[in-house]
């Protein structure tokens, strides 16, 4: 895997979008941001040009779909990915990845898994826990589950990073990495790291789980002082 900063042509550093139409868009820019990233939000075609990666972020998935079809992004988004743009979908995001979603059409099918949304309950249900996950960090990382689909099987081309109790929290395949949880909404850069990795990119701070003392819950909404927003 390449571990260099790439470089497009035209010479622009090459960054991760992540997509703006709705849900968790500046948390997943903030912790870009921390690792030295060039982050950007993206929501018309001539955004997705210098992308390495795209994260779908967490939201709601029938509205992140619509909107997606509304803004004729969905073609967009299966074009670069052809072209060799990795995905990171978190909850809502891993939802549209899919391949198979009970009762409802998937939608990229770019990840062999079979998910359920909402599989815990309502929002009410939301919760958090704490996992190793010894292929993206070697600490103990803090986990945050929103209204959270449960990924109930994978295909023999998916590698499965994290497996919780009857479930699948974290898988990917080659060009895809899915998470249940919400790494954006606690103060661990692990899985930031680990895509931007598998983007070819290489972080320029070296850590995993900055349990960076300025960060709290509210550290989108408060500060985000690393996050310029267009
Ligand atoms: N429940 C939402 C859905 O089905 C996902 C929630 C989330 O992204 N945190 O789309």
């Amino acid at each position: 895997m390449a571990t260099v900063t790439a470089l497009h042509a035209g010479g622009a550093v090459a960054a991760i979008g992540v997509l703006d139409l709705q849900g968790g868009v500046v948390e997943h820019l903030d912790h870009l941001a921390r690792l030295g990233l060039r982050g950007i939000p993206v929501k018309k075609e001539e955004d997705f040009a210098t992308l390495a990666g795209l994260i779908i972020p967490g939201g709601e998935s029938t509205c992140l779909a619509r909107l997606l079809r509304i803004f004729g992004l969905r073609e967009v988004i299966l074009r670069e990915f052809d072209r060799g743009m990795k995905i990171w979908g978190t909850c809502a995001g891993a939802i549209l990845l899919a391949r198979e979603v009970i009762d409802d059409a998937p939608f990229f099918g770019l990840i062999d898994i079979r998910l359920e949304r909402n599989s815990f309950g309502s929002q009410l249900d939301s919760f958090k826990t704490e996992a190793d996950v010894p292929q993206v960090s070697p600490e103990r990382m803090p986990l945050t589950f929103i209204r959270a689909p449960k990924i109930l099987s994978a295909g023999p081309d998916v590698r499965i990073l994290l497996a919780l109790d009857d479930y699948i929290a974290a898988a990917e395949n080659d060009g895809v990495l899915v998470t249940a949880f919400h790494p954006e909404l606690t103060g661990c850069l692990a899985f930031h790291r680990y895509f931007a990795l598998k983007c070819g990119l290489r972080p320029s701070v070296e850590t995993f789980s900055t349990i960076d003392a300025s960060w709290d819950m509210r550290s989108w909404t408060r500060r985000a002082p690393r996050v310029i927003r267009r």
